[in-house]
């Protein structure tokens, strides 16, 4: 007899790259397995499921089960499973009895509140090996709950399926989740929904648009307190395999408090190992910043504030013009 697995996890568990891996497995014993998704009416339809890691991999829905020919499939796996029907976990666990065939499915056990997801419920309810997959807290004990952050703050209210990435939940412990507490200060990097960073972003660069041509394949971080992003930094590899400092903001209410310069230190420990060179191209007014890290003046990009920005950009009462390039050599 085939089993029916449930794999449940809080955000941030692996639980997409763990189906991935299993669905990789299968395929390096030369075996088939089906990745489905549930698809939900607010979301954009995509035919893939994706991890933070990078992973992703095409899928189809469960909703589609009925045109596809199961018995072709040694494995199903389903990942997104808190949003299944109790009839599709009804469905999922006659495929595995009917059919002879596992099905292990990969889901939150709970919502932003500590209800039970539909799916999730049916899957604890009928599922015959049930397995934690497990994520830390900011405080390092296990987190079994996950939080909804609107502005950086708890929420307790809303409707239960909001779609967002760890831009807009986090995981945590009970006892930090039953309190609302997040870290007092914690650096984490925002792979999606980074657009929720843009007023941010402009503080330390004011076009949207160039913004836009470096925020994608850049790597964005986040130094929250308390949940509030205070300081923001994008990292870009170029061609040669070093990495720019494309963009370093406060909040301006939050200024003057060292955020900026603990933000660079995280970035260096993370990024120094990396590569052999590390860069930023800055106004003249930040070149002593950049010096308290090791950086130095490499050179010039003549009239670049005024050639790619449609309006100037005035800095301390000074209209910007050149840009200074500062390399710090790794060590
Ligand atoms: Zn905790």
């Amino acid at each position: 007899m085939s089993k029916l697995y449930f794999r449940y996890g809080a955000m941030g568990s692996s639980k997409t790259a763990n189906a991935i891996m299993v669905q990789y497995n299968y395929q390096e014993r030369g075996q088939n397995a089906l990745m489905l998704k549930p698809r939900l009416d607010n979301r954009d339809g995509e035919r893939v499921v994706g991890s933070r890691s990078g992973l992703s991999a095409p899928c189809s829905f469960v909703e589609e089960l009925d045109d596809i020919d199961v018995k072709r499939y040694d494995c199903v796996i389903v990942d997104e499973a808190q949003f299944l029907t109790k009839a599709q976990v009804r469905r999922l666990a006659d495929i595995a009895d009917d059919l002879n065939i596992p099905v292990i499915c990969y889901g939150l056990r709970t919502d932003f509140q500590g209800n039970l997801f539909e799916g999730s419920q049916w899957l604890m309810a009928w599922a015959d090996t049930i397995e934690e997959i497990k994520t830390v807290c900011w405080c390092g004990r296990k987190a079994t709950m996950i939080a909804r952050l609107v502005n950086g703050a708890v929420v307790r209210t809303g409707p239960q399926i909001v779609l967002g990435g760890n831009e807009s939940y986090v995981s945590l412990c009970r006892r930090h989740w039953s309190r609302g507490e997040l870290a007092a200060e914690e650096v984490r990097r925002i792979s999606a929904g980074k657009e929720a960073f843009m007023p941010l972003l402009l503080e330390a660069d004011p076009s949207e648009a160039m913004i836009r041509r470096y925020l994608d394949a850049g790597e964005l971080y986040v130094l929250t307190v308390h949940g509030k992003p205070a300081c923001v930094a994008v990292m870009l590899a170029d061609e040669g395999g070093d990495w720019e400092l494309k963009n370093l903001a406060t909040a301006p209410d939050m200024r003057g408090r060292g955020y900026a310069t603990r933000l660079m230190e995280h970035l260096i420990k993370l990024y120094g190992p990396r590569c052999e060179r590390l860069r930023v191209g800055t106004s003249p007014a930040n070149v002593g910043f950049y010096e308290r890290f090791g950086f130095k003046t490499a050179g010039v990009r003549e009239r670049f504030f005024t050639d790619n920005y449609p309006e100037p950009i005035v800095e301390d009462g000074v209209t910007l013009t050149d840009m200074i390039v500062m390399e710090r050599i790794q060590a």
